[in-house]
């Protein structure tokens, strides 16, 4: 059993705060879905938890366990057990899915031998063509073998904890439904935690939420059960944006590290 912890998490990108104190646990085996606006803060929280670089933590706490993960570079998260499925997934030019695969086995002490075999299981699996194996990854791909490449590398790697930003941009309508099945597949078969970001609730169809957070203005306004999937339908974010500050435009303190201060 792990647990991925992030509390009171205030961070900025640009000189910007954006993140104004995120509490969020999410355990083996759960799907926990952040809904929210286009600019609340989704992809930021990702970035800041997978610890991409440009963006400032100011104040909390995240945690694998009893990790630390903010004192961690990425590749040390990602080897905890952290892994990132990005909104706009990276080309690679060169480097093929089969060799990302096989350095990430050797870095966590695995045999290699099987990787080739677990590729076309996989593939089968959600229907990835073969022949997407042995291109470079990412590279002149639709969105929707993008993101089916992503799953494939999830699905093989088997992480404890999963972040999936935006699984459904780009993607036509069975690359989302097989994306979101194998990763739903993946918390009952191997107990993955999943916390899912998006703004549509199409994607949770098949990858059923636990629990579902709406983000506004880089803050959580509410927790609830997947019941508020069926309200954002019918509502839309509008109730849930009403009445929340406006976020500061303040750098001094971020540039000194310190808390801000909510006057
Ligand atoms: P979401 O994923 O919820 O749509 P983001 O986390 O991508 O939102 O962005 C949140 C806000 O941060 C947006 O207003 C965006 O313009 C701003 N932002 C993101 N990256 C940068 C950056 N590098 N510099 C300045 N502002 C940024
Ligand atoms: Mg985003």
């Amino acid at each position: 059993m792990t647990t991925l912890s992030i509390a009171n998490l205030h961070a900025s990108v640009g000189g910007k705060r954006i993140l104004n104190g995120i509490d969020l646990a999410v355990s083996s085996g759960q799907v926990h879905a952040v809904m929210g606006p286009n600019g609340a803060g989704k992809s930021t929280l990702s970035a800041v938890v997978m610890g991409q670089p440009g963006y400032t933590v100011i104040d909390g706490t995240v945690r694998l366990d009893d990790l630390d993960l903010l004192s961690m570079p990425t590749w040390q998260r990602a080897q905890a057990g952290l892994h990132l499925v990005m909104q706009y997934p990276t080309e690679v030019p060169g480097v093929a899915v089969a060799d990302v695969l096989k350095e990430a086995f050797l870095a966590r002490g695995r045999s290699t031998l099987d990787v080739e075999e677990l590729m076309s299981k996989e593939a089968a699996r959600i229907n990835f063509g073969e022949q997407f194996l042995t291109r470079s990854v990412n590279v002149d791909l639709s969105g929707g073998e993008k993101k089916r490449n992503e799953t494939l590398q999830l699905a093989i790697l088997q992480p404890k904890i999963a972040i999936l930003d935006e699984l459904d941009s780009g993607l036509d309508i069975d690359a989302l439904r097989d994306c979101s099945r194998r990763v739903e597949e993946a918390t009952n078969e191997d107990g993955l935690g999943v916390l899912v970001i998006t703004h549509y609730s199409r994607l949770l169809k098949e990858l059923k939420p636990d629990v579902v957070h709406i983000l506004v203005k880089g803050r959580i306004v509410e927790t609830g059960g997947p019941e508020l999937v069926e309200v954002l339908e019918r509502d839309g974010y509008a109730a849930f944006e009403r009445d929340q500050p406006e976020e500061s435009s303040s750098t001094l303190d971020d540039l000194f590290g310190m808390p801000h201060n909510e006057n």
